[in-house]
Parts: C-alpha cells; sequence; structure tokens
C-alpha cells in the first residue's frame, strides 16, 4: 500500500501570507489544516475561548464545554467489583505473621498499642503480615499498621487471657510476639513465654539492624541480641508508632474456645482521678477563665483531669501539680480541651504527645487555636455553661 507523500514546498506556499515582503505563515489557515493522516488538528486558542466563561472578569475554564475537546480517549476499564477502593497495602499471602497484642479494656488503640505495632511492622517488613490482637474492635488499626486484626473474648483475669493468647498462638504460630513492657502486657508475654517455653525479650528500645537492643545498669550497658525472640515486650516511647501508608486490617475469625471463667473485672477509675501523665482526657484552664468552679465543674462533667498553664498555678488559682507544660506535666493523653489558653511554646511542649487537641479562646490568632484541631472562637464561660447544659440533658434522656 502507497503512502501519500507530503510536498513541503507547496504546503508552505498554501500557508504563507501574501504581499509581504518576508515570507510569513499565516498561523489562523495552518490551524484549520488537517495533518497528513487526514486528523483534523487541534487548535489550542479556539478550545480556550470557548472554555472561558463570559460573564466572569476572571479567566476561568468551563470544563463542560467538553465538546471543544478532541474525543476522550477510552474510558479505563472499571476494577473487579469486590477490590477495596481505599488506598490501602493488602498483604493476601504474608511470607509470615507477628502478633501484636494491644492492652486490652480500651476502644481506641492507645499511644503504647500504635508504638507496638510499629515496632512489630519493623520486625514483619515488607513480607510479613501484621497480626492486631484485639479484646473490642478498634476503628484505627489500618492506619496504625495492622494487616489482620483479631478480636478475642474479653476475659479480664490475666490468667484466662493467656489461655486466650495460648490457643491462638498455637493457631497462627506467628514468628513474633510483641507487647507492651508497659502494664498488661508485661505480664502476658511472661506468662506467654512460660508457657510455651520459647525465647524471651524484654524491654526492646530499639529494633534495627543490630538486632534488638534494651539497655541495662541504668543505660550504662547494651545487650543485643542480633535474632529477635519469639516473644518481646517493648518500652513505652522507644518505637515510633507506624507512620507509612495504611494497611488493610483485615477482620479475622479466630474461633476459640471460650476462655476458663475465672472471676475478675475491669473496674474504670473515677473520671478525673487519674494523674496528669497518665490521663487519656485532660480539661486544662488558662489565664482567659475567670469562674474556676465553673471549670472544675466542667472537668468533673467530662471526666477529665483538671490542667492548668503555669499563669494560674503561679497566681494560685490552681495547684502546682497540674501544672501542663515544659517545666509542669509532659502529657500523652488522646485529647487535650484547652480552656483559655493562648498556647505559649513552653505550653504547647507539654501538649506535643497529645493526639486531639480541643482550644477555646477568644483569638482566633492564638497558637493554642492552631495547634487544634478543632477551635471554638469564642469567651469560654459561656460555651462551658452550654456543655454543662448539654450533658445534662445527655444524662437526662
Ligand atoms: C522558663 C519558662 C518555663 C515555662 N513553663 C511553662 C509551662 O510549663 N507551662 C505553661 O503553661 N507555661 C509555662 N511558661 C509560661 C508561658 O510562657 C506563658 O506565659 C503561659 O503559658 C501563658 O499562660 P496562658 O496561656 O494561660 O495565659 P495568657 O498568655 O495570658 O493567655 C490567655 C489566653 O486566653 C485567651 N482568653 C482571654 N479571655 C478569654 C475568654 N474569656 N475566653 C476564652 N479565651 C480567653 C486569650 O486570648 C489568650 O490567648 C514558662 C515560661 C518560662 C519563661
Amino acid at each position: 500500500m502507497s503512502r501519500q507523500r507530503r510536498d513541503p514546498r507547496s504546503d508552505r506556499l498554501a500557508h504563507s501570507v501574501p504581499g509581504t515582503a518576508r515570507p510569513r505563515f499565516d498561523m489562523a489557515r495552518q490551524v484549520a489544516a488537517t495533518g497528513p493522516g487526514g486528523r483534523a488538528r487541534r487548535d489550542p486558542r479556539a478550545e480556550r475561548a470557548g472554555q472561558t466563561v463570559s460573564i466572569d472578569p476572571r479567566l476561568r475554564l468551563d470544563r463542560a464545554a467538553s465538546h471543544l475537546l478532541p474525543a476522550a480517549a477510552p474510558a479505563a476499564p472499571a476494577l473487579p467489583s469486590g477490590l477495596p477502593t481505599r488506598d490501602v497495602l493488602i498483604l493476601d499471602a504474608p511470607a509470615f505473621t507477628i502478633l501484636a497484642l494491644a492492652e486490652p479494656g480500651q476502644d481506641r488503640l492507645s499511644p503504647t498499642d500504635r508504638q507496638i505495632l510499629g515496632a512489630a511492622r519493623l520486625l514483619a517488613g515488607a513480607q510479613g503480615g501484621v497480626i492486631l490482637v484485639v479484646d473490642r474492635p478498634v476503628e484505627d488499626a489500618g492506619a496504625a499498621g495492622a494487616d489482620r486484626v483479631i478480636v478475642l473474648p474479653q476475659a479480664p483475669h490475666p490468667a484466662a487471657r493467656l489461655a486466650l493468647v495460648e490457643a491462638l498462638y498455637r493457631q497462627v504460630g506467628p514468628r513474633h510476639v510483641v507487647a507492651s513492657e508497659a502494664a498488661d502486657g508485661a505480664d502476658l508475654a511472661r506468662r506467654l513465654a512460660a508457657r510455651l517455653d520459647c525465647g524471651f525479650f524484654p524491654a526492646v528500645e530499639q529494633i534495627g539492624p543490630r538486632g534488638i537492643v534494651r539497655t541495662l545498669r541504668g543505660r550504662g550497658l547494651d545487650q543485643v541480641a542480633r535474632q529477635p525472640a519469639a516473644i518481646m515486650t517493648i518500652l513505652p516511647d522507644m518505637v515510633q508508632p507506624y507512620a507509612g501508608k495504611g494497611r488493610e486490617a483485615r477482620a479475622v475469625d479466630a474461633e476459640l474456645a471460650p476462655p476458663p471463667s475465672l472471676d475478675a473485672e475491669l473496674i474504670r477509675p473515677q473520671a478525673g482521678s487519674l494523674p496528669l501523665a497518665e490521663a487519656d482526657f485532660v480539661v486544662s484552664a488558662g489565664n482567659g477563665i475567670r469562674d474556676f468552679d465553673l471549670f472544675r465543674r466542667v472537668a468533673a462533667a467530662l471526666g477529665g483531669t483538671p490542667g492548668a498553664s503555669r499563669m494560674l498555678c503561679d497566681a494560685g488559682h490552681m495547684p502546682r501539680a497540674a501544672q501542663v507544660g515544659a517545666s509542669g506535666t509532659v502529657l500523652a493523653a488522646q485529647c487535650y480541651l484547652a480552656l483559655g489558653i493562648a498556647g505559649a511554646p513552653q505550653h504547647l511542649q507539654g501538649i506535643a504527645g497529645c493526639e486531639h487537641v480541643i482550644a477555646v479562646n477568644t483569638d482566633l490568632h492564638a497558637a493554642m487555636v492552631e495547634r487544634a484541631e478543632l477551635a471554638i472562637v469564642a469567651d469560654a464561660h459561656p460555651v462551658m455553661e452550654a456543655l454543662l447544659r448539654l450533658l445534662a440533658e445527655e444524662a437526662q434522656a
């Protein structure tokens, strides 16, 4: 088959502007011309003019004017139904698994649980799967690095919980188990290691190419295990939480035998009685607060531990023990409610580890408002009164 040949000279003559001393191209005619394959050529200027919305003095593109655009490319084939649309990493067949034991009795992952998951992810790498073990459903397991989530029946007695975790261990056959060195995890991990008679390494501070590391003799000595142990506990605030792409957190049924019925129950501490450093929810007052009785009633009604800025502690309105900040207590709360606090750097240092911050301040430009995820720019007193009213209504309903 013969291909039509182009004659560049006659093309040039056809588009040159007659009557000019120097040969010039007539761009309008050039644009209207068709290419050698007979395909209509695009005129970007005409397309842009057609897309301009004339009533607006500012140039805007009207995407609806699609008739001016060349025929659209064929649509990409739709994803087969059933595939998740969220942008998460899915590991269908992990090469091995790591069990991450979250602290029981919580509806949300605590900062310590996230560190456990961070450690488990370091051990799992790209090929291993991390199974989060909780005793009630949690929402944010995928973002925290879990590939699978197993919800065990609630078993407050340590021996009953051990029986469940041991049965799960035998069913899953994980390469490693990680738990927190704080609170319940430390006890459970030691009981499990003793029951299974396998390697145990406590209070891990680092997981890296050197292996796993803990410190001894007041941090004067490093103890390094080149191979991670079968069961490990992680010291709080030593391993970073997972910060990579979200994982699938697929719920898996373990189908374990019910735990032995042993008498024990979990009792939550009285609202607001936890020390500042351990509290999950802190309600703090700053120099913008005048009515301290109202403030204390709000903190009690919300079930938060009362805190304060240094200004108030210096003035004697709040005890020194309530001071939040660099020279007071550094918090690890999940939620911090700051009422009338400006957000000086020394104060913000104390709440750097708080997951969520809510600010009530009359000044829109206060540093605390900038730090907060939710800010109410208003006088804190009517806000506190409204809160009390709402809580009372809720209690009555
Ligand atoms: C060495 C050093 C260490 C320090 N360590 C600490 C520390 O550990 N902790 C600490 O807190 N500070 C510390 N400070 C003090 C710190 O610098 C600030 O002075 C202090 O935090 C300010 O407290 P504040 O925000 O309550 O008061 P202010 O700075 O007076 O701010 C009051 C805020 O309340 C708002 N407001 C006023 N009226 C209302 C109202 N009706 N309703 C709502 N909002 C209102 C205002 O807009 C303002 O933003 C330290 C200072 C130094 C020099």
